[in-house]
């Protein structure tokens, strides 16, 4: 485990953390009032969205590994929940390696959950920011062999950097370290699927002290720019596999989408 971030490691619980936020939406309990409060004033649907999210996460994990991706470098790991990546793709693939990064101290004070690897596979954390994306892939080397295809996951992150922080550039030099045949797999919110609860959210965050960029679906488009696009291609995360068995309506108001880099 290594910590990169110059940032206080301290839980600062006087501010709600998208990370903690996050976790209390999806019913956890490594969260503070302060994460809560923000929470409480979100419309009911952003509970759903997350679980949406979460769903999708496991769905496209899964499939990655069978695929035979068996390295991952998931940036924007948020705090354990069960299942976590690694446990979906090492009961695919027990070989695999999984370096997981988040910028939050209680996502490294959590990390432990994340670092009980399968026997034959590899688990770590990277206490490190998105926004630098070379620090994290020095990193990230020291476990990964970049000669072979891996997965890049950024799910439910991109929608906390902004254009002035450069996302779609900051996307775009992690995608250039990758080897061909490697896939990236992304989830951001819409800001065109549900523009007054996108608007809600943003305003209720914003008065958490947290800044949001949902983004629209040729935005969210961008970040795939010059990669293949697997079946069913960019749709919601509800969307994304969902078998005729476990379909549901359309509500995570989340663009999704897996894609193969040439
Ligand atoms: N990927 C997980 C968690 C999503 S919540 C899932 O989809 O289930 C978003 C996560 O991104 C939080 O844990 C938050 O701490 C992290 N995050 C936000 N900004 C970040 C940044 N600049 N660098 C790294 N991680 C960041």
């Amino acid at each position: 485990m290594t910590t990169e971030s110059p940032s206080p490691l301290a839980i600062d619980t006087s501010k709600a953390h998208p990370a903690r936020v996050y976790d209390w939406l999806l019913g956890g309990k490594d969260n503070y009032p302060i994460d809560e409060a923000v929470g409480e004033r979100l419309p009911a649907e952003a509970r759903d969205a997350a679980r949406q999210n979460r769903a999708f996460m496991h769905r496209a994990a899964a499939w990655l590994a069978a695929q035979g991706i068996d390295q991952f470098l998931d940036i924007g790991t948020g705090i354990p929940t069960q299942p976590n990546l690694h446990q979906i793709v090492q009961g695919i693939v027990p070989s695999a390696k999984v370096v997981y990064t988040d910028n939050d101290p209680i996502v490294l004070r959590h990390a432990e959950a994340l670092l009980v690897s399968s026997a034959e596979g590899v688990t770590d954390y990277v206490q490190a920011d998105v926004r630098q994306p070379e620090s994290i892939v020095r990193h990230a080397r020291q476990v990964l062999d970049f000669t072979r295809p891996m997965a890049l996951s950024l799910i439910a992150l991109m929608h906390f950097i902004t254009d002035e922080q450069d996302a779609h550039g900051i996307v775009r030099r992690l995608v250039d370290t990758l080897p061909p045949g490697s896939y990236l797999v992304l989830s951001h919110a819409a800001s065109d699927l549900y523009p007054e609860l996108a608007a809600q959210v943003t305003a209720e965050y914003a008065k958490g002290g947290i800044q949001l960029a949902f983004r629209s679906r040729a935005e969210v488009e961008r970040f795939f720019d010059g990669l293949d696009l697997v079946p069913p291609g960019l749709v919601t995360a509800t969307e994304w596999s969902a078998s005729a068995a476990d379909a549901e309506p359309e509500g995570s108001g989340i663009y999704a989408g897996v894609a193969r880099i040439p």
